[in-house]
C-alpha cells in the first residue's frame, strides 16, 4: 500500500489559488472524477493546491474549494496534530485523486474542525474513528491506506467537499460552533488549522 508520493518531488512553478468561501455555489456542487490523473494539468493543479494549502495555512484542501469541480484533494498531518497512534502518524504533503472512504468499525469520535472556506470558525464534528481510503496518485498508481485520528478526520472532511458537503452539515449541536478567538470557552486553547 504505497503512500501518495510527496508533491515536493515534482519541480513545477506554483500559483496561489483563490479559495471559495461558504455561500459560493461551487462548494455545494458534486465534483467529477479525474479521467487522467497523469495529465500534466492535474499535476500543476495539485502543486498549486499544496502551495495554497500551506499559504492559507491549512491541513487540507479539495478541488471545489479552489473552484475546480474535480475529485482531487491535498492534505497533510503536521506532527503537532498527529497522535502517533496507528494510522495517525505525521504525513507530509499528499495528493489523492478520486478518493473513496469507508469506515472501519462503528466508532465515531467528536473533534474540532476548521475549514479554509469558513474562515475564523471552528465546530465540533463527529467522524469515523478509523477509515480505509482508496484512490490514485499523480502517476495513476493505486493508493489504499488505513487512517485514524487527525489523518482520518482530514480525509473525511476533504472528501465531503467533493460531494458538496461542509462540516457544518455534519454537526449534531450548533452550540458547539465558535469563533476561533472564543474557542477557549468550549475547547481550551484554540487550535491552528
Ligand atoms: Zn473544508
Amino acid at each position: 500500500m504505497a503512500p501518495v508520493p510527496p508533491i515536493g518531488q515534482y519541480a513545477v512553478a506554483m500559483t496561489l489559488l483563490k479559495i471559495a468561501r461558504m455561500g459560493h455555489p461551487v462548494l455545494r456542487q458534486t465534483a467529477e472524477p479525474v479521467t487522467d490523473p497523469t495529465d500534466p494539468e492535474i499535476r500543476r493543479l495539485a502543486a498549486d493546491m499544496v502551495e495554497t494549502m500551506h499559504d492559507a495555512p491549512g491541513i487540507g484542501l479539495a478541488g471545489p474549494q479552489v473552484h475546480v469541480l474535480l475529485r482531487i484533494i491535498v492534505f497533510r498531518v503536521p506532527a503537532e496534530r498527529a497522535t502517533g497512534a496507528a494510522g495517525d502518524e505525521p504525513e507530509g504533503d499528499r495528493v489523492l485523486i478520486n478518493p473513496v472512504v469507508e469506515p472501519l468499525g462503528e466508532e465515531r469520535v467528536p473533534g474540532w474542525e476548521g475549514c479554509l472556506s469558513i474562515p475564523g470558525i471552528r465546530g465540533e464534528v463527529g467522524r469515523w474513528a478509523r477509515i480505509r481510503y482508496r484512490g490514485v496518485d499523480l502517476d495513476g498508481a493505486p493508493v489504499a491506506r488505513e487512517a485514524s485520528g487527525t489523518h482520518a478526520r482530514v480525509i473525511q472532511h476533504e472528501v465531503d467537499h467533493l460531494d458538496g458537503v461542509l462540516y457544518l452539515d455534519r454537526m449534531d449541536d450548533l452550540r458547539r460552533l465558535s469563533f476561533v478567538e472564543e474557542l477557549r470557552f468550549l475547547a481550551g486553547p484554540p487550535q491552528k488549522r
